[in-house]
């Protein structure tokens, strides 16, 4: 089987190391171990929206898909909460104002 090299585009064959035209270095697929899924996850809750570069970055490994998409999840979860969290404090602060008019 042939597949193209990322880099530089030319065929080379599916389970390249390196690639023979430019040199370059595919990734080994590996599963991430317990303690990188839980600084994922704990990140994508922490550092949401900044946590959908693990998606991105871990979406496309068959071996991390799955934690790359609860990751999604988590981050798009609590950008959403936040966001009504901050209409309701607008508002919040709003009437507070207009009934108490300063
Ligand atoms: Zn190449």
């Amino acid at each position: 089987m042939q597949t193209s090299c990322p880099r530089c585009g030319k065929e080379v064959s599916e389970d390249f190391i390196f690639c023979p035209f430019c040199g370059y270095q595919k990734e080994r697929d590996e599963k991430l171990s317990t303690f990188d899924t839980a600084k994922i996850l704990l990140g994508s809750f922490f550092l949401s929206p900044i946590s959908l570069y693990w998606f991105f970055k871990y979406y496309k490994n068959p071996l991390n898909k799955k934690i790359a998409y609860i990751s999604l999840v988590i981050t798009f979860t609590v950008f959403v909460l936040g966001i009504i969290t901050a209409v309701f404090y607008i508002k919040s602060v709003n009437s507070y104002l207009e009934n108490y008019d300063l």
